[in-house]
């Protein structure tokens, strides 16, 4: 027989890459039935994950640690289980990110985009790309992610490129596709359209600001109105008042006059003015403010655009063109107090619009942009959730779908970027007409002038994104992947973008392939830090994933992570906390090398014929339930609590009980050694099976450490039929139970108990460990069992084996012995060789003060209403309570008495 060396301590780190590489070149991240491979079989029903496609510009954050932990769990959880299984990596170009990221370099070198020209500045952009973009993913093997990555894909490829011309086509054909001024969201600073998702509002200090409206026909009188942006009056085009107003009816149909500037605008009628706000009356201007741009077209009101697209005041402006909007904010007001126009200012909360990616105040400025129109998109997207296709966990995201599809505004899909897909739309400067086109066109199709230009916009990242569960398998095409492997099974990504992201797959999904995109989706939370709030550059809070791995390992980031986790639940984070799963790892890594390295000293399969010891029964049975419980929070999507689960068998029953126990019976050695050993290689192997898709590496190089000491052992029929890897073996089926489980839980329970009993007054009493002590047990009907246990109790407890007395029923008083009531089990050991007897008393004292109380709120609990209300279980088990405290109560009154 061959020893198999195990280092001591675990070294993540040489290990980590070297297992990656092996799964990797042994093609485990691939799907076992390949449609493009020979014995394809259609009908097993795979499982499929498309990653969240991480920003090129992006490096891993907590967040992208925990979606690809999350998703390589489900993944590895379902490879085990044998279902054909598909994660397709990629990346996402990310327009604006990435752009800004190429513009911040231009300005470096002291050039910028329009300087070097379009050509020029994609070229950059996809230099970038090729050096920067790999990083993402490079962090993201690091995590053990078993992507496919033969199949790994980019948003701006040629296959993608094309799915992206096809939609759009599609929709502008179908009319759904439609260019037009309207009211958006302008960054000035990015000089593009963002849509509402990427604004982000703030309450920040602000003034309203009141001022006159002076009525054309009648100089000595004027409209109060309070507006929080006073540059936006050179816009203005009405004034509105509620139309039950008193204050105001007089004024309806009137005109005033636009300060400074002169215009002469009408004083309208609609019931949207708040009449309690400011002073009741509205100043309205359609061209830079959404509400006003509503009651605009409502009231056919002329839009005038007051700035452009820098934010600065323009020709509509008269004095003030050509200042920015807050400058001449201040300007203007000024020049309207010298005209005595100014009633006053007054302190007031806003609640400003900032642009997400540039946190400049965005502008809501009239343009012409590309929209899509939602409505009849959302129909068949609101179906499919509500009919249960697809289901969301955790499930009250649905109320937040629902509303938010119900209340859909059309989505602005051009940018005014360079870096994306480029509008397919070309302008034709002869004859005016628009010609869209599946291949860039040379000619107008309408009159066919070759002086066409294409539109210089792109599309909005997240319209390539929408397409992403469909466009990776191949999409407009029918591929052999596509066929199989779409409808995907699970979307899991973050809350933060169910509208961004979510809600527009299942709706072009729906619309392009007829098919929801997904059956399942899961959303996680976001990660905070220890005290609840946001991880930001600005508090300097930000956990590094990295950092956290090259100190603790991945292993011990993941599983963190995942345990810490819960469905919609945001979660706080802090170094610290990685620090017990590293330190689980490490107990893994112990208990593994102790197990593999006792099956050195079995030389020789049993003679006689298989008995298994109480501990033995003990941990089968236990384990069992575990992979029960496993399995069932896995069908529920609480994977953190299975994880607890698995971290609290393997710790403190697995490792801290059954492993004690084992080492006293590996000592008899002969048959005993072996049965032990075979327990304790199942228990291992169905514990890294469980712990691999949370703890992929340690448990990979435990199990293949494992695999082989079986396979040369007396054992190795046990390991006969395991795999290569425990990455391609098999999840443990849930057996269901035999029915001799519970009581031999309850017998090792009582055991636990009345060691842990024993250590405890050890510790109290200060008895010096390994001073072996003397002990009477009377154990009722235990008997039995406890005599069968006598060594194990022994040892475990530093009792003196020849000094240990189990008897069926008390002997007469035992004086000076401290005393232990551990149900109908009584414990007594010697005082002399513990404790003064004053001590004692008053120790008993305690107990027997507190088991009262407990008995005492026991009785009162089944005499009230309770006892009707409650499951009949629950009942029973309050009840089976009272009866062990009132037993305690007794044999502590006894005990005390034993002390006179
Ligand atoms: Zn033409």
């Amino acid at each position: 027989m061959t020893t198999i060396e195990l280092p001591k301590a675990y070294d993540f780190k040489s290990t980590e890459e070297r297992i990656y590489q092996w799964w990797e070149q042994h093609g485990y991240f691939q799907p076992v039935n390949d449609p493009n491979k020979p014995g394809f079989n259609p009908s097993l029903k795979p499982y499929v994950i498309s990653i969240p496609p991480p920003n090129i510009t992006g490096e891993l954050h907590l967040g992208s640690a925990l979606f690809v932990s999350l998703e390589d769990l489900m993944i590895r959880y379902h490879r085990m289980k044998g279902v054909p299984t598909l994660w397709v990596p990629g990346s996402d170009h990310a327009s604006i990110a990435t752009h800004l990221q190429i513009e911040k370099a231009l300005r470096r070198e002291g050039t910028s985009r329009e300087q070097i020209g379009r050509d020029e500045f994609l070229k950059r952009a996809w230099l970038w790309k090729e050096k920067y973009g790999g990083i993402i993913t490079s962090q993201i093997r690091r995590l053990g992610a078993s992507c496919d990555w033969n199949r790994e894909r980019f948003t701006l490829d040629a296959g993608l490129s094309r799915a992206v011309r096809e939609a759009f086509i599609r929709l502008y054909e179908k009319g759904l596709i439609y260019r037009g001024p309207r009211l958006i969201n302008w960054s000035p600073g990015l000089k593009t359209a963002v849509s509402d998702l990427e604004v982000e509002y703030s309450e920040e200090p602000g003034k309203l600001y009141y001022f006159k409206y002076m009525l054309a026909d009648s100089v000595d009188d004027n409209i109060p109105v309070a507006t929080t942006r006073p540059e936006t009056i050179l816009g203005d085009t009405a004034v509105a008042v509620h139309p039950e107003d008193e204050r105001y009816q007089k004024y309806i149909g009137r005109k005033v006059i636009v300060p400074i500037l002169g215009r002469v605008i009408p004083v309208i009628a609609d019931a949207y003015v708040d009449r309690e706000f400011g002073t009741g009356a509205l100043k309205i201007t359609p061209g830079h403010d959404p509400n006003d741009y509503q009651i605009g077209q409502k009231h056919g009101l002329e839009i005038i655009s007051v700035l452009d697209t820098n934010a600065q005041v323009n020709d509509k402006g008269g004095p003030y063109q050509g200042q920015d909007r807050f400058e001449c904010r201040k300007n203007l007001w000024e020049d309207m107090r010298i005209a005595g126009l100014v009633l006053k200012e007054e302190d007031y909360v806003l609640n400003i619009p900032r642009s997400q990616r540039g946190g400049e105040i965005i502008e809501p400025m009239i343009s012409n942009q590309w929209f899509l129109h939602m409505e009849s998109l959302t129909k068949p997207a609101l179906v499919a959730v509500r009919s249960g296709r697809i289901h969301i966990v955790p499930e009250h995201f649905n109320k937040v779908y629902y509303n938010w599809l119900e209340n859909i505004q059309d989505w602005c899909i051009s940018r005014q970027l360079w870096w994306g897909h480029r509008i397919p739309v070309w302008y034709c400067k002869e004859c005016k007409e628009l010609t869209v086109t599946r291949t860039d066109p040379t000619t107008c199709t309408h009159c066919g002038s070759t002086n066409i230009e294409q539109d210089p916009d792109v599309l909005d990242t997240w319209f390539s994104s929408a397409l992403w569960p469909f466009s990776t398998l191949g999409w407009p095409d029918k591929t052999p992947d596509y066929k199989y492997f779409y409808p995907t099974t699970m979307m899991e990504t973050g809350y933060d973008i169910l509208f961004f992201w979510v809600a527009r797959m299942i709706m072009f999904g729906l619309e392009f392939t007829g098919n929801i995109p997904f059956s399942q989706i899961y959303l996680h939370g976001i990660i905070r830090d220890e005290h609840g709030r946001k991880m930001s550059k600005s508090y300097d809070n930000v956990i590094d994933p990295l950092i956290v791995m090259d100190k603790m390992g991945t292993d011990a980031l993941r599983f963190s992570l995942l345990v810490g986790s819960t469905a919609g639940k945001d979660m706080n984070v802090s170094t610290k906390q990685v620090e017990p799963s590293r330190n689980f790892v490490n107990k893994v890594w112990n208990a593994g090398r102790f197990i593999i390295t006792s099956l050195d000293k079995i030389e020789e399969p049993p003679i006689s014929e298989l008995e298994w010891t109480l501990a033995d029964s003990w941990i089968w049975a236990r384990v069992q339930e575990l992979v029960r419980d496993v399995e069932r929070l896995f069908h529920s999507h609480q994977y953190g609590e299975a994880g607890r689960q698995i971290y609290d068998f393997f710790w403190s029953e697995f490792a801290d009980w059954y492993l004690e126990v084992a080492k006293l019976q590996l000592m008899e050695g002969a048959d005993r050694a072996y049965y032990t050993a075979t327990t304790l290689v199942r228990v291992l192997d169905l514990c890294l099976r469980l712990l691999h898709p949370f703890i992929p590496y340690i448990t990979e190089e435990i199990w293949g450490y494992l695999r082989k000491s079986v396979l040369n052992s007396p054992l190795s029929e046990i390991a006969a039929n395991w795999t290569d890897g425990l990455i391609i073996s098999s999840w443990p089926d849930p057996r269901q139970e035999e029915g001799w489980e519970k009581e031999c839980i309850t017998d090792f329970s009582l055991i636990q108990d009345t060691i842990r009993a024993i250590r405890n007054i050890r510790s109290e009493k200060n008895v010096k460990p390994g001073k072996l002590i003397p002990a009477i047990l009377t154990a009722g009907e235990k008997t039995e069992i406890f005599n069968q246990q006598k060594k194990v109790i022994a040892a475990l407890a530093q009792l003196d084996p020849e000094r240990v007395e189990i008897s069926e029923s008390l002997p007469p008083k035992q004086e000076n012995h401290v005393s232990i009531a551990l149900g109908s089990v009584e414990l007594y050991l010697p005082l002399e060789e513990l404790v003064v007897i004053s001590e004692e008393r008053e120790r008993l004292s305690r107990a027997l003060v507190d088991a009262k109380s407990q008995a005492d709120r026991l009785e009162k609990l089944l005499a009230s209403s309770f006892a009707e209300r409650a499951p009949a279980d629950i009942v029973q088990k309050e009840k089976d309570k009272l009866i062990s405290y009132r037993i305690t109560v007794e044999n502590l009154e006894k005990q005390l008495k034993a002390l006179d």
